[in-house]
């Protein structure tokens, strides 16, 4: 499967790596737009978080505690976790992520 994310898990394509276990990898945003911008992403591909299931659910809670893991190892209080899905939410990579923004002041609503 062509995958950039899946692609960057392999390793085929380099990533700045913030984290990585079993299930979940962690890297800088190649194109930040907050002083602290990473992507947390399950190791296993799904498309997006439109494609959850009942089977695949409990590594989403896991990027959730890694995400709680990686900002508190940062020092990092407030910040904001981001998933867009689809094409008009402004999804561009086909694999589920979660955008992790802080270090800025945040405007809601989101544009
Ligand atoms: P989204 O547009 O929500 O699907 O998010 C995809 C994100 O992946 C964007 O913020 C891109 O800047 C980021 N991105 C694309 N290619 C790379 C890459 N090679 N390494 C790190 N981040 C990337
Ligand atoms: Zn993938």
């Amino acid at each position: 499967m062509d995958c950039l994310f899946c692609s960057i898990v392999s390793g085929d394509v380099p990533s700045k790596k913030v984290y990585e276990d079993d299930q979940v990898y962690a890297f800088y945003d190649i194109d930040p737009q907050a002083p602290v911008h990473f992507l947390v992403i399950p190791k296993e591909h799904i498309p997006s978080a439109g494609a959850v299931t009942e089977e695949s659910s409990a590594v989403v809670a896991h990027c959730f505690e890694v995400i709680a893991k990686i900002t508190a190892q940062m020092g990092i209080t407030d910040f904001r976790v981001v998933s867009n899905c689809g094409d008009q939410a402004g999804q561009s990579v086909h694999h589920l992520h979660f955008h992790v923004l802080a270090g800025r002041d945040m405007t809601w609503p989101p544009g």
